[in-house]
């Protein structure tokens, strides 16, 4: 058994209003069920996410955070309105995002990008990937699935790894419930985390830095599917989220 992750090339510095499924298709001739797995850093910069500080606003809950944190209040404008919930705030800013991610900063990042701009993540993850994904496939003729990542930190390790923040055409987890183990005794449990597993493998390709390979095709795996899928479904639901619920007497704790 083995499969590929081939890392597109000649990917140049995108920016706003770029196709970015043409210059894909330039550079890789697709094949069926290829899963076509794309950094949010430059999906977010063809969608034109890019922003100054200089031209962001503090309301006044970015003021009190600002003054309880000593971080930049405009930077945290950025942060707040891309959030619905805050986790933690301090020495990080940990934020459950509109689209349901939660992560550092709302993702928002000013590497990889011109001096003095900053980039926010795709709005709506699943959206982009989905539009990525029908653009691709109506270029290339090929069925595929699409994976846009970002890198992400993870609770109680240290390191950080690619992770799925927005799918198309691919399930994000593999129910092994049912099934058998090599003793014949019944999987009650296990769902693996096939999404973020792929984008792990594709980040060994992308790595962080300057290596300019933002999109990266695994093929060989199967794990195309016809129906729409979201990457929600990888969401804890609240009411099992022990973490966020610690998280939240913490918070209260700490402003208390
Ligand atoms: P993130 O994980 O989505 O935040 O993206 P990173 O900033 O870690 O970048 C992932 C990969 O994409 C790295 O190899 C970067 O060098 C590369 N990259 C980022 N922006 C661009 C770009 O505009 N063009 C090209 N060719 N590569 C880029
Ligand atoms: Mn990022
Ligand atoms: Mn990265």
């Amino acid at each position: 058994m083995k499969f590929e992750a081939i890392a597109v090339e000649n990917i140049p510095l995108i920016h706003a209003g770029d196709n970015l499924p043409s210059i894909i298709c330039e550079n890789i001739e697709l094949q069926d069920r290829d899963i076509v797995i794309a950094a949010s850093t430059v999906v977010a910069k063809a969608e034109g996410e890019i922003f100054k500080l200089e031209d962001i606003t503090p309301g006044k809950t970015a003021f009190e955070v600002a003054a309880r944190t000593g971080k930049d209040a405009r930077f945290i404008q950025a942060v707040l309105s891309r959030s619905r919930e805050v986790l933690v705030e301090k020495p990080f800013m940990l934020v459950t995002t509109l689209a349901g991610h939660t992560c550092v900063n709302a993702g928002i990042d000013d590497s990889n990008i011109e001096g003095g701009f900053l980039l926010y993540p795709p709005k709506n993850p699943d959206v982009s990937a989905s539009v990525l994904g029908q653009e691709l496939e109506k270029l290339s003729g090929r069925k595929l699935s699409v994976i846009v990542t970002d890198t992400n930190g993870r609770a109680f390790k240290i390191g950080q790894t690619g992770a799925a923040i927005g799918i198309y055409k691919v399930k994000p987890v593999k129910r092994w419930i049912g099934e058998k183990d090599l003793f014949g005794k019944l999987l009650e449990i296990t769902e693996e985390a096939i999404a973020d597993e792929l984008a792990g493998a594709a980040n060994l390709l992308m790595g962080e830095g300057a290596g300019g390979i933002p999109v990266v095709v695994i093929r060989g795996l199967d794990h195309y599917c016809e129906e729409e899928t979201s990457i929600k479904e990888i969401y804890r639901p609240e009411e099992y989220d022990v973490i966020k619920k610690g998280l939240r007497c913490l918070q209260k704790k700490e402003l208390n």
